[in-house]
C-alpha cells in the first residue's frame, strides 16, 4: 500500500456536490482507503483570473494502484463528473483531480509528472494539504507547513 495524496477542485456547477462526490468516489477505487479529508476551500482562480472562484480540497490516500492506474482514475472520475477538456489549462471545470504525491514515488513521463510540479506556488493546495499533512516533505519543494508561510492565502476560506 501507499501513501498518496490528491487535489480536488472544481468551479462548475454543483462544486460542493461535485467535490463530496469525488471522494466517494475514490474511496470506491480498487485497494483503495480515504484516510483522512481536508476542509473545503473557496479559493480565487489561478492562472486564468477570468472565472468563477473554486472549491478545493485535499484527501489522503492508502493505496495498491501504481500512480498510473491511480492517474487513469483520477481521469475516469472527472471524465463521470462531466469533466470537458478543450486542451485550455487552468480553466473552469466540474472537476479537476490533481495527484499530488505518492510516498517514494518521482515520474516524469508524457502524462505523469509526480511530485506535482505546482505544489508550492498554490494556496489552494497548500492549505488543504496542510489539514491532512503539515509535515508532508515534498521531495525537491519542501515541508508543507514552510511551503505555506511562502504563499498568499487572502481570499482563501474554509466554508
Ligand atoms: P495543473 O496540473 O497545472 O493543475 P490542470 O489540472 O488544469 O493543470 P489538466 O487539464 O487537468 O491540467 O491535466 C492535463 C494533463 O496533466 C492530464 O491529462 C495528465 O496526463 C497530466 N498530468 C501530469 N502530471 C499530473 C499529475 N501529477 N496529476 C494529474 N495530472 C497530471
Ligand atoms: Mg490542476
Ligand atoms: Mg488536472
Amino acid at each position: 500500500m501507499m501513501r498518496a495524496y490528491v487535489a480536488l477542485g472544481s468551479n462548475l456547477g454543483d462544486s460542493k456536490q461535485h467535490v463530496l462526490e469525488a471522494i466517494e468516489a475514490l474511496a470506491a477505487l480498487p485497494g483503495t482507503q480515504v484516510m483522512a479529508r481536508s476542509r473545503i476551500y473557496r479559493t480565487p482562480p489561478w492562472g486564468k483570473l477570468d472565472q468563477p472562484d473554486f472549491l478545493n480540497a485535499v484527501v489522503a490516500l492508502e493505496t495498491a494502484l501504481e500512480p498510473p492506474a491511480l492517474l487513469d482514475a483520477l481521469l475516469s472520475i472527472e471524465r463521470a463528473a462531466g469533466r470537458e477538456r478543450n486542451g485550455e489549462r487552468w480553466g473552469p471545470r466540474t472537476l479537476d483531480l490533481d495527484l499530488l504525491h505518492v510516498a517514494g514515488k518521482t515520474v516524469n513521463t508524457e502524462r505523469l509528472t509526480l511530485p506535482h510540479p505546482h505544489i508550492a506556488d498554490r494556496a489552494f493546495v497548500l492549505l488543504p494539504l496542510h489539514d491532512v499533512a503539515p509535515e508532508l516533505d515534498i521531495p525537491g519543494q519542501g515541508k508543507v507547513v514552510d511551503l505555506l508561510q511562502n504563499v498568499d492565502v487572502q481570499g482563501c476560506n474554509a466554508l
